[in-house]
């Protein structure tokens, strides 16, 4: 236990001795001045927990020695020594912030009391500040989560929001650096996302799921706080081989939607005088990754709902109203920039033959392959869609009709050339196809009746044939 500390201003030296004899066999540890400025220096160098200050000193005027004090050193409990004649100027220091006041001559019980009490008084008060400094920070903290959450329910994209939640990180936990990782599910990977205070350039951008300190977090789904990963046995392997931080402490924390790991957020290099990380920093980050999680599922929500007004849910190909929006816009660019554009529409041949003999399941499963073989044979920018219930059109962006037809030809070798299986029947698929191109002036109407007229030409030749539109026919 460390010996409280007391301080006995008192120009009267008998006086101060005898009571600093008596201090010191109760157990305290006493300095016992007789002037004030020597008293300013004591109290200047080393703390003291009770100051004793005579209100009478030679050198000094009044109050001016316990107004200097309690500037110097708050925590200090001031106690005064006041002859009768002064009561008025000790209440006087009380007001000005001394604890109590004792009148000479005074029994010296009574003065051990008056410590005592001073004492635990003072410990209360000081744990008292202690608390509300501490509260005080972490209602700043709270106040960030909110903050961040009010402007993330703003934001539209994944990659703007793991940029503000990373942000927002650093500001709660004081550190430098923090990255987001979201779970790319088909490659069982973590994928970053977004930053702050990194180089874009040196992140790992892809770790496999129970790799490395973010992986072994995703895999696990539990938050991790290491105070120094040189001494922690789970990953003195990872700090020779994984990417260095210039802290050995950091969080990795995950992502949580209905219990299943979505993301991960990593925090490093704490700024503040320990560098270390704290059970506080972990506590306020994990709010901060509640409040992204909300904002990714509303994200995702819209994604999808976007997503889903757009394509075709057997073939998962645009759907006929974005393929008239996309043609809109592929026509204008056309005509303005003189590029040229195709069309190519496609039809499976005797389609309504193999619902009847096979039934209509398998009939939808025709669709998906020819769906399927089509796309492969196109570019990512031509848009395909599924125009009709078996009826297919691709626009060809900056293509010529030469250029479509050759892809044409393509897909109906493609689909011709790979019999499907029909309950242990191998059967072929055939397409027909039109070929049409964009001329100057014409609507997007005439243009599709064009490239209808073409299809309708291919099946009037047989079937299993791309034709090209011809104005004179
Ligand atoms: P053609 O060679 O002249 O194109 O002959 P066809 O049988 O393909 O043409 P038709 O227009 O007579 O028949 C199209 C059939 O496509 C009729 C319809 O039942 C079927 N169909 C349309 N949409 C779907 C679908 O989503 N699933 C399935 N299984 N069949 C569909
Ligand atoms: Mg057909
Ligand atoms: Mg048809």
């Amino acid at each position: 236990m460390i010996k409280k500390s007391i301080l006995i201003v008192d120009d009267d030296k008998t006086l101060a001795n005898a009571m600093k004899l008596t201090l010191i066999e109760e157990g305290y540890e006493v300095v016992a001045v007789n002037r004030a400025d020597v008293a300013f220096k004591e109290i200047k160098n080393r703390f003291f927990d009770v100051a004793m200050l005579d209100l009478m000193l030679p050198d000094t005027k009044g109050m001016s020695l316990l107004n200097f004090c309690i500037e110097e050193s708050p925590q200090t409990c001031f106690i005064m020594f006041t002859g009768n004649a002064s009561i008025s100027s000790a209440v006087e220091s009380l007001k000005a912030g001394a604890y109590d006041y004792i009148t000479k001559p005074f029994d010296i019980d009574h003065l051990k009391i008056v410590i005592r009490r001073g004492i635990e008084k003072q410990a209360l008060l000081n744990s008292n500040q202690i608390l509300f400094e501490r509260l005080e920070k972490e209602k700043k903290k709270l106040e960030i989560v909110i903050e961040a959450g009010r402007i993330l329910s703003n934001i539209n994209s994944l990659e703007e929001l793991a940029d503000i939640v990373t942000a927002y990180a650093l500001k709660i936990s004081d550190a430098e650096k923090a990255s987001l990782m979201m779970i790319d599910d088909e490659a069982d990977e973590l994928v970053i996302r977004g930053s702050s205070g990194i180089d874009k350039e040196k992140l790992t951008q892809r770790m496999k799921i129970g790799k490395f300190i973010a992986g072994w977090v995703a895999q696990q789904g539990e938050a991790l706080l290491v105070k120094d990963i040189e001494t922690d046995p789970r990953f003195k392997f990872y700090y020779t081989k994984g990417p260095r931080y210039k802290s050995k402490s950091f969080i990795s924390l995950p992502l949580k939607s209905d219990n299943q790991v979505i993301g991960v957020m990593n925090i490093t290099d704490k700024l503040a005088e320990s560098d270390i990380f704290t059970d506080e920093d972990l506590r306020y980050l994990t709010l901060l990754g509640h409040e992204a999680v909300a904002q990714i599922k509303n994200i995702r929500l819209r994604e999808k709902l976007s997503y889903l007004a757009i394509t075709d849910s057997l073939t998962g190909l645009f759907n006929h109203r974005y393929c008239h929006e996309q043609l809109d816009f592929e026509v204008k660019r056309a005509q303005r920039y003189r590029h040229p554009l195709s069309l190519i529409m496609l039809d499976i041949d005797h389609f309504k033959s193999y619902n009847d003999r096979f039934g209509h399941l398998e009939g939808d499963r025709v669709l998906k392959q020819v769906a399927m073989a089509i796309k492969q044979n196109i570019r990512q920018v031509d848009v395909l869609c599924r125009y009709g219930g078996e009826e297919f059109l691709v626009i060809l962006p900056d293509t010529d009709i030469g250029g479509a037809k050759f892809v044409a030809e393509k897909i109906r070798k493609s689909v011709s050339q790979t019999p499907l299986l029909f309950k242990e029947e191998k059967e072929k698929v055939f397409v027909s196809g039109g070929v049409a191109e964009f001329r100057d002036g014409l609507s997007k109407t005439d243009f599709i009746s064009h490239v209808d007229k073409a299809l309708y030409q291919a099946k009037e030749n047989g079937r299993d044939k791309i034709c090209l539109f011809n104005e004179k026919k």
